[in-house]
């Protein structure tokens, strides 16, 4: 049987064999392997994955017999191997682990991340227990209902990710999965109301209009046509030939239904996207009597759309053309002008499918309960966690949703440093073990550009929505310019005027770890401020239908009430993502590493610049070197002695002297010396067959 090496002819399994730890040879490896349809290759347990843009038959059930139970070193590089590994550590050692999938737009993050899900499907429930059956099929089928909400086309992958996924899947004693729970964060809800050319809105709108039948389209007042609407052809793009709508509406409605959605639930989420469909469509005119105040002038439009969110007509048109205020303990209603009118209809929009994404969320959450489940807890429960988030983007036009999903990115290969190479690093010091010190470029300083307290983007970008006055974005570029002039990852027209590369007087652009972005100033104050009028969230509260009116709970409270300035939105991601990152750090992570070969999606092109950028701003080839020059596993002297002493005759049953002579006794007994090196706690081992070897050892005795 085929171990880790297949043969000279699909290159090397594992960089960390590779003869030259260069560039060159990397990409040499890497290009050789993608070629012969090979696209795993491990660094060391990291898995580098790349993007085969078609379908290869590596995934069926005798794959998963391959791989299931087996050590990495023992079949051929897989992402099954990945996932066992992360699988058999949670069950050996009782301790929570999760897998990173990381990359840019388009490498292949979410595919892997249903990959191992579906394998670890796969691998459980042996005795085919109803209750974790059920778990099990509702947490395959949330990957279908996520992706109809919160995925779109993009002009760099026709199915993005439009949010972050942290999902946690918990496990019983004996490894069965019994529940999970799904974080989601920061989904891209300006795209409900503005796409750029050649992008669409969310699946869903799509698929409803292909999928959905003669009656419901009549019933939700829609027709086939998506060009006349304008919420949902701004792109131009809404025909996609990768993608099948009608057959997907079918797929969701099973899943959403398979899963446990109430049909009530299913019915009121599709209203939902057809009101907000007719909201793009309300036209808003001058009040002849009221020269500052606005009229609607579709009648019938509104009609739908009240029908649809089961709300009164007249208090939906007066939500949307006034504004309820009080002042001085008076309550006054304040006509909105045209543009502000245009502004409120899109922000409701946008927070109306926001809201109904995370609805779907926590309901999924609801169904997967381990407390719920009806699964009892015996014994220690264990979580494997899987992270699928919005990779690194560059488009023509960045705004700050990019510079969020790119902050986040940032974080995650901070991450990734920290663990793989620095923590590496600074351990083999501590234990003084000898070690050849291998540079890498450490991204926290571009972490601090955003993140710092009172000096980051995001506290100026605070500070200047905290203003009451009116602060433009404009301004908000100036304080930028003043206060980051030093930081040499930041830079704007004002502070450089010679670069050509800064297309506008209103972009800043920042060195990511992953590439130079520009983004254009314009929105950042509105995005991050994220107002939502009251007159809106009391106006569904007051829905007749049940699950609309659940999505508004704020609504009940009266105009009079003060409520506190909420969180703005940019500070909101970043405590949810530093929140990440601190979970991820408590379990024991496990590394996809995914590379997009090319922008065409071809599955026959090596782009080998597009490649080598992805290869080089991941520190791969530092990966490499540390691995290389590292140690597979250590453990401090009491625990190695304690689980191996009975596989040496001096040590069993009982020995006398210190847990490191005991140590040292075992190893040269089983002729491992060469193997290990002694540091100050710990004994450090450097290949994974001799740990194997121990365990054997142990097994047989
Ligand atoms: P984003 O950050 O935009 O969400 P992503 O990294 O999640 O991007 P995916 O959606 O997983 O990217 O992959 C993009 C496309 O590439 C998929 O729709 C699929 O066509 C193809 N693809 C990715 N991985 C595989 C694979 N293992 N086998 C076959 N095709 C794949
Ligand atoms: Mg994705």
């Amino acid at each position: 049987m085929a171990g880790i090496h297949e043969g000279p002819e699909f290159g090397i399994g594992d960089f960390v064999l590779l003869r030259d730890v260069t560039l060159d040879g990397f990409m040499e490896n890497l290009k050789l392997r993608f070629q012969k349809g090979k696209i795993y290759t491990y660094i060391g347990e990291v898995v580098v994955s790349v993007n085969p843009y078609r379908p290869i038959d590596i995934y069926n059930t005798s794959y998963v017999e391959q791989y299931r139970g087996r050590e990495i070193y023992e079949r051929p590089p897989h992402i099954f191997a990945l996932a066992d590994s992360a699988y058999k550590n949670m069950k050996r050692n009782s301790k929570d682990t999760c897998i990173v999938i990381s990359g840019e737009s388009g490498a292949g993050k979410t595919e892997a991340s249903k990959i191992i899900m579906r394998y670890i499907a796969a691998v459980t429930n042996i005795s085919g227990q109803k209750e974790v059956e059920r778990v099990k099929d509702i947490l395959i089928k949330s990957n279908v209902i996520l992706e109809t909400f919160g995925n779109a086309k993009t002009n760099r992958n026709d199915n993005s990710s439009r949010f972050g996924k942290y999902m946690d899947i918990n496990f019983d004693f004996k490894g069965d999965p019994i529940g999970g729970h799904i974080n989601n964060y920061l989904l891209e809800k300006s795209r409900v109301v503005y796409q750029q050319e050649g992008e669409r809105t969310f699946h869903s709108f799509y698929q409803l209009l292909s999928g959905g039948s003669e009656k419901q389209l009549s019933d939700l007042k829609l027709s086939r046509d998506c060009s006349k609407y304008y919420f949902i052809s701004q792109g131009g793009s809404s025909q996609v030939p990768t993608i099948n709508d009608k057959r997907e509406f079918k797929a969701v409605n099973d899943a959403m239904k398979g899963a446990g959605f109430s049909a009530e639930h299913i019915s009121s989420l599709w209203k939902i996207v057809a009101a907000v469909i007719h909201l793009g469509d309300i036209k808003f005119e001058a009040d002849p009597d009221q020269h500052e105040q606005v009229l609607i002038s579709n009648q019938n439009n509104l009609n739908d759309i009240a029908r649809l969110f089961s709300v009164d007509v007249d208090a939906l048109q007066k939500a949307l053309c006034f504004r309820t205020i009080a002042a001085g303990g008076q309550v006054v209603e304040k006509g909105l002008k045209q543009t502000e009118a245009h502004y409120a209809r899109d922000a409701f929009a946008k927070a109306t499918y926001d809201r109904m994404f995370s609805w779907i969320v926590g309901r999924i959450n609801e169904l997967i309960d381990p407390k719920i489940s009806g699964l009892k807890y015996v014994g220690k429960n264990t979580v494997i966690g899987v992270l699928d988030i919005y990779g690194f983007e560059i488009f023509d036009n960045n705004s700050f949703e990019q510079f969020c999903i790119n902050y986040c990115n940032e974080k995650l290969q901070q991450l990734f440093i920290e663990l793989v190479l620095k923590q590496e690093q600074e351990e083999y010091m501590k234990e003084g073990i000898e070690w050849q010190h291998v540079d890498y470029f450490n991204n926290k300083v571009i972490c601090d550009l955003v993140e710092l307290q009172h000096k980051g983007i995001l506290a100026i970008l605070d500070e200047a929505c905290l203003n009451v006055g009116k602060v433009t974005d404009v301004m908000f570029l100036q304080a930028m310019a003043t206060k980051l002039n030093k930081h040499d990852r930041f830079t704007c027209r004002s502070l450089n005027a010679a670069d050509k590369t800064l297309q506008h007087d209103r972009d800043f652009r920042i060195r990511h770890y992953a590439g130079d972005v520009s983004y254009s100033v314009i929105g950042f104050i509105d995005k991050n401020k994220d107002t939502l009028f009251q007159d809106f969230k009391r106006l569904l509260y007051n829905s007749k239908d049940e699950l609309i009116k659940s999505m508004w709970p704020e609504g009940k409270q009266s105009v009079t009430e003060t409520t506190r300035r909420p969180v703005t939105a940019g500070t909101n991601f970043k405590n949810s993502i530093i929140a990440l990152v601190e979970n991820l750090a408590s379990k024991e992570p496990h590394y996809v590493r995914c590379i997009k070969p090319n922008e065409l999606k071809s599955p026959s092109v090596f782009d080998d610049e597009r490649v080598g950028h992805q290869v080089r701003y991941l520190g791969l080839i530092e990966n490499v070197r540390v691995r290389r020059a590292g140690f597979a596993f250590r453990m401090h002297y009491d625990r190695f002695l304690r689980r191996y002493k009975c596989i040496c005759k001096k040590t069993w049953p009982t020995f006398h002297g210190t847990d490191y002579d005991g140590t040292i006794c075992i190893i040269k007994e089983k002729g491992f010396s060469d193997d290990v090196k002694y540091g100050r706690s710990k004994i450090f081992i450097r290949s994974p067959q001799t740990l194997f070897a121990l365990e054997e050892a142990r097994d047989s005795v």
